[in-house]
């Protein structure tokens, strides 16, 4: 009787913890899948000193010799631009290259923190330590594993480069402005918390002044990937989602092109 009344206990206790302690995966079956990833084209922002930008080459477009339509292309693209991974190599001599990332670091549940109202009065805005915890306040701790998504508003502003970035001078990426990561709560989440991954609906998981990228050291020396210039993440909810970020399989690359889906239960 006893054990029995403990397994009930025991049960009541699971039962009461927040969703966070196991998060719920969404059925694929009847889930909505938000697309966070931009289309490449001619209009993709890259860094500004970029040397090139995404090109697309006709190979062919017609009907074949032999009957039937046949088209086909050749793309160039530098790893860091666009919907893009960056993997821990870009920062750390000793981190992960993007083929080598496990692939269960890149498929988690998404903690989606919200500064939109903080930014849209500070370009330069960071995310403090104090924002994380309002947000762990309001929805519980955040697991280990999670991938973390910074919703800044910028969204919208693609692919304007002057909105987006702050500045548009080619070349020059001395005076751009937009918001992002701060230190200490990047330290927080990636050393604290141990998040699976930063992401960001800016340019870069360290703000546009910034000349040290200290969020980008912190993050990827701790073999933890960062998801640049994602796309619609207005319409991510704050907690429930899982995302499926998948990077092309670049051997020894920096980053890569990155397809990346919310997945989001009923
Ligand atoms: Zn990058």
């Amino acid at each position: 009787m006893k054990s029995r009344y403990l397994a009930v206990s025991s049960f009541l206790l699971l039962a009461s913890l927040p969703l966070h302690a196991a998060p719920k995966s969404p059925n694929l079956a009847t889930a909505k899948v938000i697309d966070l990833s931009y289309a490449f084209d001619g209009q993709t922002i890259y860094w500004p000193t970029s040397p090139s930008s995404f090109k697309l080459e006709k190979l062919a477009f017609g009907d074949a010799p032999a009957g039937y339509f046949y088209s086909s292309y050749a793309f160039c693209t530098p790893e860091h631009g666009g919907t893009h991974l960056d993997a821990p190599i870009h920062f750390s001599r000793t981190g992960r290259t993007a083929d080598q990332i496990p692939l269960r670091q890149l498929i988690a549940p998404a903690a989606v923190i919200d500064v939109s109202r903080k930014a849209a009065a500070n370009a330069d805005y960071r995310l403090s330590i104090d924002d994380v915890r309002d947000w762990e306040k309001a929805h519980g701790t955040i697991a280990a594993g999670t991938i973390v998504l910074l919703r800044t508003g910028w969204g919208p502003r693609w692919p304007d480069r002057k909105q987006y970035l702050g500045d548009d001078t080619p070349g020059d990426a001395s005076h751009l402005h937009f918001p992002s990561y701060g230190k200490e709560a990047a330290e927080f989440l990636v050393l604290e918390r141990r998040a699976g991954a930063l992401g960001v609906d800016t340019a870069s998981i360290d703000f546009g002044p910034s000349k040290d990228f200290i969020v980008h050291q912190i993050a990827l020396a701790a073999q933890v990937p960062g998801l640049e210039n994602l796309a619609r993440l207005e319409e991510v909810p704050e907690t429930g989602a899982w995302v499926i970020a998948l990077p092309m399989k670049i051997a020894g690359g920096s980053g890569g092109p990155l397809r990346i889906v919310a997945v989001v239960g009923d």
